[in-house]
């Protein structure tokens, strides 16, 4: 006898209220259905409970992200792409991204979204242990008002949540509070993406004084939920990062993860990489630490100069007069954060005479000879910067210095491009790009582009 066919019901309200009143209708008979990529594969494998389905995709209370001064709030709705591409979540919320980018592949991150990573509940998902550093708060709502639970608790048990029948989730809130910390995601699977992970990390750490001031570690793939580990945190906090405490780190990781033997791996290579990854983490937290130190005595130092002292000590960094007596006039200046936001705020308030000292003080693109005047950290700075084109063809090199005569005889200036990290192909390419812009277009663009390259050369100078 041949089995009748499954029947199955896709509504698509439209909006919030709409959708919140049907599951009220009839709480646990409609299943919310947003980017699908988890539901689909639950319907293709023949093992999906729910007949009736209500799309709560593209629903534009759910595809929000609202920044406040303190506070982000993602909507559910928002794809992997969404979090990717925006420039504060990129910016302070980087174990969010670093997740979003290694989830599934490119089609899965402009359809999966984070309300659905969440709900699937699975203890592997990529996102979770960045939700829990973080602190996050989740805003569930339903046709009787909203309430706020944070994440830690909402995630019961294997694939287990707090959610009622009749809620969805609205929106992810993470506090910015964390400005200042070294921030460190790991994915341990076959491959980053297109893989479900053996093992994943998502860490925040910051030192103060040689020591841990404050970390915060979370792991997946390792016990029926998504975990902090609470007791490893414990005991590193306070303390210098030596060998010793390396171990005992490692041995704490032991005792509260609870790995499992799958498809995917067994229980005892899952607890040895995730020891290795905190481990690695705690190493680099070190570094990190030591760099800091390292900042704080050059801004120690500096404080204490005389002005015209500390201008013409920063001076090569920018090669604006005006920029390095504003910049010493501000002292004192007491991190890296502050010394790159006083930097920009001098850099963009300078008249056009400042910036075009500035940009006179570099040689042309492709020449290893700077101006007579260049000061000597600001000529080897110039050669690092331009390692990528020093290293390449005659035949680009040739373009290059066309393109330089063309641009000045078209600007009357030096062609200004932060050249770190670039071939001279590419650099040709923005050199052409850039011939075509008007004359206040390009003014603004050379003038980013010698805000990013003061950026690096303060960066070095911090560590110098
Ligand atoms: C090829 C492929 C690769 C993948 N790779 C990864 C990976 O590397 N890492 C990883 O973590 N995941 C991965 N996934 C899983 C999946 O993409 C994510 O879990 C995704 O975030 C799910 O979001 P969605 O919108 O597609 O959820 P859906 O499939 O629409 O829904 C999933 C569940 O969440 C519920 N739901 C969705 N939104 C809400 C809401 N706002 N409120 C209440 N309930 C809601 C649904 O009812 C359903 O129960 C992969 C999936 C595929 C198909």
């Amino acid at each position: 006898m041949r089995a009748q066919p499954v029947e199955y019901e896709l509504v698509a309200p439209g909006t919030l209220p709409a959708v919140l009143s049907l599951l009220a209708q009839e709480p646990g008979a409609w299943l919310p259905i947003a980017g699908g990529t988890d539901v689909m594969v639950q319907y293709s494998a023949g093992k999906l409970p729910a007949r009736k389905l209500v799309s709560i995709w593209n629903l534009p209370e759910l595809r929000r992200i609202e920044v406040s001064a303190d506070e982000i709030q993602i909507g559910a709705g928002c794809t992997y792409t969404d979090l990717r591409e925006h420039e504060i979540v990129n910016r302070e919320f980087t174990l969010l991204t670093s997740a979003a980018s290694w989830t599934g592949g490119i089609a899965n991150q402009n359809r999966g979204t984070i309300g659905g990573n969440i709900v699937n509940a699975s203890p592997a998902a990529d996102s979770l242990p960045a939700l829990l550093v973080y602190g996050a708060e989740l805003l569930l709502v339903s046709a009787l008002g909203e309430r706020q639970v944070p994440y830690a608790s909402f995630h019961i048990d294997y694939r287990k949540t707090e959610l009622a029948p009749d809620e969805l989730i609205r929106a992810v809130c993470l506090k910015k509070q964390f400005s200042g910390y070294y921030a460190h995601a790991r994915k341990v699977g076959a491959r980053n993406a297109q893989a479900i992970a053996k093992v994943c990390l998502a860490a925040l750490g910051r030192m103060a004084e040689g020591a841990v001031e404050d970390i915060r570690l979370a792991v997946g793939s390792v016990a029926p939920v998504p975990i902090r580990l609470i007791e490893t945190e414990r005991i590193v906090k306070g303390k210098h990062i030596d060998p010793q405490l390396v171990d005992l780190a490692r041995a704490t990781v032991a005792a509260e993860i609870k790995p499992i033997d799958d498809i995917r791996s067994t229980a005892r290579y899952r607890a040895a990489v995730t020891g290795n990854l905190v481990a690695q983490f705690l190493e680099q937290l070190s570094v990190r630490g030591a760099q800091k130190q390292k900042t704080k005595d050059v801004l120690v130092r500096w404080n204490a100069l005389p002005s015209d002292k500390a201008a013409e000590e920063i001076m090569p960094c920018c090669g604006s007069r005006a920029w390095a007596r504003t910049m010493a006039a501000g002292r004192p200046i007491l991190d890296e954060a502050a010394l790159l936001a006083a930097c920009d705020q001098v850099w963009n308030g300078l008249p056009e005479s400042d910036w075009m000292e500035a940009f006179r003080s570099h040689p042309r693109i492709g020449e290893s000879h700077p101006p007579a005047a260049t000061l000597a950290p600001s000529a080897a700075w110039s050669g690092e910067e331009q390692r990528g084109v020093a290293a390449s063809g005659e035949g680009v090199k040739v373009a290059l210095q066309q393109g330089n005569r063309a641009y000045e005889q078209r600007f009357n200036r030096i062609f200004i491009v932060c050249a770190a990290g670039k071939s001279a192909p590419e650099i040709l390419e923005i050199l052409e790009r850039r011939l075509q812009n008007d004359e206040k277009t390009e003014l603004h663009e050379a003038a980013e582009q010698q805000r990013q390259i003061a950026h690096l050369r303060l960066m070095k100078w911090l560590s110098s």
